[in-house]
Parts: C-alpha cells; sequence; structure tokens
C-alpha cells in the first residue's frame, strides 16, 4: 500500500490464487505426474524469486528459466530446487556447474562442446533433451536420435534427467490436430532414443493448455507456465482459474475539457463533444503498452471501464472518465480479474504473456 501512495503504480501478487490455480492442475494430472513450473522472464512478470520461493513451499518438483542468469538469481535467493534452463549459451557452463543448473541440450553439436568441457573439468552435469517436433525453434531432429543416442551412453559426464517437446499450438482448437502429430512424433522419437539406455529419463510434452486439452500424454511431468499465473488460455474450464495479478493505479488528476480540446502528444485525443479525463501515473515505461493508444486499451475505475484517451505518455496516461464521479486519489484497475487478458492483448494484436511480461522492473510488486 505504501508503494502504491508513493508511485501510484503496483502489480499486487496473490500467492493463494496461484496455490489455488497449482492445484487446479494438479487435480487433473495423476497423483505420480511431477510439476514443473516456468518462471523464467522473472515469472512472467511475478517477480521469480518470490514466486519461486512460494512454488518450493508448495511441494513443486523442477522449476525452469530461459537463461542460466535467471537461474543463478534464483540459487542465490536461496531456492534449492532442481532448475531446467532452457537456454544455455556456451559462455555459461562455467555457471551452470557452480550454480547446479541443468541444461537443456538441443543439437549434437552443444552436445559435443558441453560433453567435453565437463570432461575437462570432470564435472558431472544433469541435461534434459529438446525434441523438435514442429516448433522449428531449437531441438534435435528425428534424423540425430542413433547419434545421439551413442554420444549419451559414451559420455561420463552428462546425465540424461529428462526428454521434452513443446507444443506449438496447445492453446488452440485449430492445432488440436498438428498437436497430436507433435505428440506422436514425440513418441516415435523418444522410442528411438530409450532403446538401450538402462536409467529412463522424465518425458514431458504439456504447457498449460497441454494439460488441459491433451492429459493422456502427460507422462511423468508437465511444464506449467501461463495457467499457473491465472490466466485463461483455452477458453474452456479453465474459466476457473484465480487471477494471480492485479495491476492497480491511481488516479492523478481530473480534468474538464470543452467540445473539440485535444489530449496528450501530437493532439491525437480529439474529445468531440468535451468531457472528463483522468490522468493516470502508468505509461509505457511501466509496461502500459503504447499500442493502447486511442481507445485500444482502457482501465477499471468504480467497476466501469475508462478508455484512453490519445497517446499512452511514458509514464502516464489519460482515460475518459465521462459521466463518472472521479477524484484524484481515486483508484483504477488496470489488469486483474474483473479484466479479460487475454480480450486486452488481442486488442492490441498480442497475447496475455506479452502483457504480463512487459510490466517493468519499475513497477513495485507486493505479494499477499
Ligand atoms: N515449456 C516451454 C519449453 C516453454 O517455452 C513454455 C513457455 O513459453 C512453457 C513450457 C509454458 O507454457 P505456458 O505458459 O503456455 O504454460
Amino acid at each position: 500500500l505504501l508503494q502504491q501512495r508513493i508511485h501510484g503504480t503496483v502489480l499486487e501478487i496473490n500467492l493463494n490464487a496461484l496455490t489455488h490455480n497449482f492445484n487446479f492442475f494438479k487435480k487433473r494430472l495423476n497423483p505420480q505426474t511431477k510439476v514443473m513450473v516456468m518462471v523464467k522472464a522473472f515469472a512472467y512478470g511475478g517477480g521469480a524469486v518470490e514466486i519461486a520461493n512460494h512454488l518450493q513451499s508448495m511441494g513443486v518438483d523442477y522449476l525452469a528459466v530461459a537463461y542460466t542468469d535467471e537461474g543463478v538469481t534464483l540459487r542465490q535467493h536461496g531456492i534449492q530446487l532442481p532448475i531446467m534452463v532452457l537456454n544455455p549459451l556456451e559462455e555459461s557452463f562455467h555457471f551452470l556447474r557452480q550454480f547446479d543448473l541443468e541444461p537443456v541440450v538441443f543439437s549434437l553439436d552443444f552436445f559435443q562442446k558441453l560433453n567435453l568441457w565437463a570432461a575437462e573439468q570432470h564435472a558431472l552435469l544433469k541435461i534434459h533433451l529438446d525434441f523438435d517436433t514442429g516448433m522449428h525453434r531449437l531441438g534435435f531432429e528425428e534424423e540425430d536420435m542413433k547419434a545421439l543416442r551413442e554420444q549419451i551412453i559414451a559420455s561420463k559426464n552428462l546425465e540424461l534427467a529428462s526428454i521434452y517437446t513443446h507444443l506449438v499450438g496447445a492453446d488452440e482448437q485449430i492445432h488440436e490436430e498438428f498437436s497430436r502429430e507433435q505428440l506422436e512424433k514425440f513418441q516415435q522419437m523418444k522410442d528411438i532414443l530409450l532403446q538401450g539406455l538402462d536409467k529412463k529419463p522424465l518425458i514431458h510434452a504439456l504447457n498449460s493448455g497441454g494439460i488441459i486439452r491433451f492429459p493422456e500424454f502427460q507422462w511423468d511431468m508437465v511444464r506449467l507456465g501461463i495457467g499457473l499465473y491465472g490466466v485463461e488460455v483455452t477458453g474452456g474450464f479453465d474459466a476457473e482459474l484465480q487471477s494471480v495479478s492485479t495491476l492497480k493505479t491511481t488516479v492523478s488528476q481530473v480534468k474538464t475539457l470543452m467540445p473539440g480540446e485535444t489530449v496528450g502528444y501530437s493532439r491525437k485525443g480529439l474529445m468531440e463533444n468535451g468531457g472528463k479525463i483522468a490522468t493516470l501515473p502508468i505509461g509505457y515505461a511501466d509496461g502500459f503498452d503504447r499500442r493502447f493508444s486511442n481507445g485500444k486499451g482502457y482501465v477499471l475505475i468504480q467497476g466501469k471501464k475508462a478508455a484512453v484517451v490519445g497517446n499512452v505518455c511514458m509514464d502516464m496516461v489519460m482515460v475518459d472518465v465521462s459521466g463518472m464521479e472521479v477524484k484524484a486519489g481515486d483508484e483504477a484497475i488496470v489488469y486483474g480479474e474483473e479484466i479479460s487478458l487475454k480480450a486486452l492483448a488481442e486488442n492490441i494484436g498480442t497475447i496475455p504473456y506479452e502483457l504480463l511480461t512487459n510490466i517493468s522492473s519499475r513497477v513495485k510488486r507486493v505479494y499477499y
């Protein structure tokens, strides 16, 4: 609350809602299925350390980050869960070892480099393999399987912890068939790889949308992201999820404008009939996307939608409060339970992931 009084804008993180959402997904999984939670990108904007701490106390099995330095930060703050690093770079090998982080290996070339380095260092690293079944981002191809198996068998320094693939559109009905093809391809690739390996790694493929749509493919573990943070992904029964993040701000000033006056930079916000605007201390530098300019975005004040007028500024935005009893100090909800992040994101041609991960570090996170 003090943060809100000082800066005007605050991101409230409801950890009970996070627990509720975790249980929502847990209930849909077999009791023995492990859960890896994606805490990359500052835990989808919520604050990686605080959220990882909470997840650790809740008994989550694994965490995942995108880059090695994200994992290092978690370790430096006492997080002890195993951490998978999706996109480790060669220069970070030393940190992987020092901070007990588990890299994803995605090509034969990368396997060789890591293996050589680990042998030189007399290090033993746990690794995860990314199989490309259609994303075409990172990952092994089907034709790599046999050579990969030989490299794994020959390696004394890399221990196989898991094998996974990633669905390109698990949350979208239109990609159901492609998702099933991916899962089938994954099944075949992993079967080839596993022939002759004595130790069986964890197998995983499903993200939030996948858990809801394809629970029969949960194998040993799932990788939970956006759903845990309370964002509906499939538009189906995940409506039960509770919103974790509430981005709130406070009205700085209210002005009455005459017909024909304009608001903000470049005179973009024309008040044809005049009216009332409220200025809010949140701008694109806080992560309030500039594409919300000129009516593409809105906030809730006293439960009513107040549309953005004119261009979003760096530190402020003006919203239309004509006909409302609004005064300086009143609260405005930017993202939260009553706002569909999906609909808001669609207005500006993006996805909830981008809105959440763009809330800048200037906005203080408060946990309750
Ligand atoms: N697995 C991988 C490899 C990812 O990159 C991501 C997120 O981008 C996830 C799982 C989690 O996906 P979601 O947030 O849709 O649950």
